[in-house]
């Protein structure tokens, strides 16, 4: 994933949306490829400074995809790039990836008012 046009789109939503009031909260659903929350967070808070969200408070929904193996039948989230690429019970390579990869900007706080993004 591309963290920083990711977070920049982010930031972009939220700003519109905020209609040039003060956003204070950013809560925003990530599903599929693992990712680190504090790199996601910074990278939120970087493309806010200058902006409406400056001082926004990022409020991250991780929902990670899920692997099945279908040499041992081991189901279970993708919480490391590893996972995907082979099965980390047995070392079996016949594995299956389900789940959304998406990223959606789910609601925002301005003004200490949460409303729902677009
Ligand atoms: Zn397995």
């Amino acid at each position: 994933m591309h963290e920083t046009g990711l977070s920049e789109a982010i930031v972009a939503a939220a700003v519109r949306r905020a209609a040039g009031r003060r956003v204070t909260g950013l809560r925003v659903r990530i599903g599929g490829h693992p990712v680190d929350p504090d790199v996601v967070t910074q990278g939120i808070q970087l493309a806010a400074a200058g902006t409406v969200a400056a001082d926004t408070a990022v409020d991250l929904v991780l929902e990670p995809m899920t692997v099945a193996c279908h040499d041992c039948g081991r189901s279970g989230p993708v919480d490391d790039h590893l996972v995907m690429v082979a099965c980390p019970r047995c070392g079996g390579v016949d594995i299956d990836v389900t789940g959304d990869d998406n990223v959606v900007l789910e609601s925002i706080t301005v003004e200490d008012v949460e409303v729902g993004a677009i």
